[in-house]
């Protein structure tokens, strides 16, 4: 299975739903990839030290994998690769215009891969471009990080939307896997409001579990751990525990 974490609003908590789920699904022994299409690279320094990386995404993408396995890096996590994101993944766009198979570059370039892992995850950058649309028409599922704040449902429209394009031609076999909420401040009657109206849009493809703020789940990343180990026993590290086994339910 092929997940995209996508929404095009920044700063929603798509990287480390990425980061932390990826992990999951490795602690419970499987083989994940995670790939960074984000040229922020912040998933792929959230594990790797930026001066290691000499392949990445942008390489897949030009030139497919070449018979090498260069572009794919291990992680101190047993289980989980990754292939990184460069400044560089922010050319992809003007690279590819006018190419006729643009937004199928990702799903032919990683056909060979799909059998030695049993999760992608793709993390994506804060657009609707070229990068997240290649992210959708390679997914079978696609993840909907939305920030529990005020303006939490602006722009999701334009996301529907855009799934659904690609659901009607490139990919129809796209499903919405859930949708999560990220950030959450129990304690505040905003946040249990936004809460309310999140659902009231996406009734039963709302996660059960709600990602709460802590930081906890900022700090990991700058030790290149996931919250399993940097925090084992908190908030962060049981919801996406729990996120992870619901996703599986869900599939
Ligand atoms: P971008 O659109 O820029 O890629 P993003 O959607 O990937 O952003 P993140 O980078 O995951 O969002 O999160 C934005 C910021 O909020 C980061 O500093 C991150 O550490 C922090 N953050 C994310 N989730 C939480 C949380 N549950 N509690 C506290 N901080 C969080
Ligand atoms: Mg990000």
């Amino acid at each position: 299975m092929v997940i995209a974490i996508a929404n095009q609003k920044g700063g929603v908590g798509k990287t480390t739903t990425a980061i932390n789920l990826a992990a999951a699904f490795a602690r419970r022994g499987q083989r994940v990839l995670l790939l960074d299409l984000d040229p922020q690279a912040n998933s792929s320094i959230s594990f790797l030290d930026p001066d290691t990386i000499e392949f990445s995404a942008y390489d897949l993408l030009m030139d497919g994998l070449g018979g090498s396995n260069q572009i794919i890096y291990k992680t101190s996590l047993s289980g989980l690769d990754i292939i990184p994101a460069r400044i560089s993944l922010a050319k992809i766009e003007a690279k590819l215009v006018g190419d006729f198979d643009a937004p199928f570059r990702l799903k032919d370039r990683l056909e060979p891969l799909r059998a030695l892992y049993d999760m992608l995850i793709i993390d994506t950058p804060p657009t609707l471009g070229l990068i997240t649309v290649n992210a959708l028409v390679a997914a079978t599922h696609v993840l909907i990080p939305i920030q529990s704040s005020f303006f939490a449902l602006e722009g999701t429209d334009d996301l529907l939307e855009t799934i659904e394009k690609v659901k009607t031609r490139p990919n129809p076999n796209l499903q919405v896997l859930g949708v999560l909420v990220t950030l959450h401040d129990k304690r505040t009657t905003l946040a249990r409001e936004v809460y309310e109206r999140i659902r009231a849009v996406f009734g039963p493809k709302m996660f059960e579990t709600v990602i709460t703020k802590s930081v906890r789940l900022e700090e990991s990343p700058a030790y290149k751990e996931s919250i399993f180990t940097f925090a084992p026993n908190s908030s962060g590290a049981s919801e996406y525990a729990k996120l992870c086994e619901e996703v599986i339910s869900r599939v």
